[in-house]
């Protein structure tokens, strides 16, 4: 191993790379890991030296607390390589911002950016033969952080570890995809934790995606806990109607996650005249509107397939169809945002890094 020390990050080279093994026309999301992982750990209230070193597993003992009480948090971005070999990620100040919201949620310490940013750049440099040219390919990047103190007592650790992987992904297709909207489960609560991406919200999605899909549907549209009323998610994504010729979006609340597409596309959208207003949307609204022909379109939104039209929606016993459409509002907006992200577009919001 080639040890190599800057300043502030220590760097274990791994000796061989496996990147050679890897089929990048065939790559299953989120399976395949880069060489390298960045691991920094929190203890006696203070974060040590990040350190770059070979993938590989590692121990933890059986009572740590992220195992018990689930005191885990992450997040989900994407570099991206240009024509000139360019490595570029996007809006990355966001995702450090979410994660540090997460981790107050959860009773976790904080993130600095020279070891969350800083750390992100330097293992990319490393990674740089792992971002691959042309659009649609990119390198995801999860960060996230779990609580590693021991002791079957359910109170916040005192021990943590930060760690960011690397995988690389090709443009995530997900054929057509049909909704149901939820009339019982709910994704999140006021008071709760569906603002922050904390593990335990996507477990708990785990079974009613499962029935949802028993009964042919790919995704679930989540609605608020209280009345089951308005329409706040679709699985991990945000979501979009077209009604007419306006775009409409939840607003961010403590049951919504503030996504980073979500809030790219309505500043795209809106540069390029289109009305957008962010208010909650009534199941009602859209059933009423599907009836009558002035719901255009749905789409989730979000880092892993940028956007995701929706094809139809079920509510109670009724299946409502979209409309087929040529030229939509998703992929057109989908098409300016991924040329932003490949250093395609010029980038007047000053996005990328
Ligand atoms: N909502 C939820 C619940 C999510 O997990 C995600 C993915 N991070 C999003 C929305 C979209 O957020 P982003 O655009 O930042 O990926």
């Amino acid at each position: 191993m080639d040890t190599k020390n800057t300043h502030e990050i220590d760097i274990v080279l791994a000796t061989s790379s496996k990147i050679n093994s890897v089929d990048f026309d065939n790559l299953s999301f989120g399976s395949t890991f880069t060489d390298h992982m960045l691991v920094c750990d929190f203890k006696e209230g203070k974060w040590g030296k990040p350190v770059i070193k070979p993938y590989e597993p590692f121990m933890i003992d059986p009572s740590a607390k992220v195992f018990h009480y689930g005191q885990a948090i992450f997040e989900g971005m994407k570099a991206y390589k240009d024509e000139q070999d360019q490595v570029w990620i996007f809006r990355p100040d966001q995702n450090l911002d979410r994660f540090n919201k997460s981790a107050v949620r959860m009773a976790m310490p904080e993130v600095p950016e020279s070891i969350f940013i800083d750390g992100l750049k330097t293992i990319l440099d490393i990674e740089r033969a792992w971002v691959k040219k042309g659009l649609g390919n990119t390198l995801y990047i999860r960060p996230f952080m779990i609580a590693i103190g021991s002791g079957v007592i359910a109170q916040p650790s005192t021990q943590y570890r930060f760690m960011i992987i690397l995988s690389p992904a090709k443009s995530y297709y997900s054929g057509d995809v049909k909704v149901i909207i939820a009339e019982h489960y709910s994704r999140a609560a006021n008071g709760g934790i569906g603002a922050a991406k904390a593990a335990g919200n996507y477990s708990a999605q785990f079974y009613p995606q499962k029935l949802a899909q028993e009964k042919g549907f790919q995704q679930i549209i989540w609605t608020d806990d209280a009345t089951h009323t308005k329409l706040e998610e679709a699985g991990t994504m945000n979501v979009f109607f077209k009604i007419n010729d306006t775009l409409y979006t939840a607003p961010t609340s403590e049951r919504i996650l503030d996504g980073v597409t979500r809030k790219s596309l309505i500043d795209l959208a809106k540069r390029e005249g289109i009305k957008v207003e962010e208010r909650s949307v009534l199941v009602d609204e859209i059933v009423t509107a599907a009836k009558d022909g002035s719901l255009k379109e749905i789409f989730g939104a979000g880092t892993a397939a940028v956007v995701s039209p929706i094809v139809g929606f079920q509510y109670k016993e009724d299946y409502y169809e979209l409309p087929k459409l040529q030229n939509s509002i998703a992929m057109d907006l989908k098409d300016k945002l991924t040329k932003i992200q490949y250093n395609l577009a010029e980038d007047t919001f000053g996005w990328t890094v």
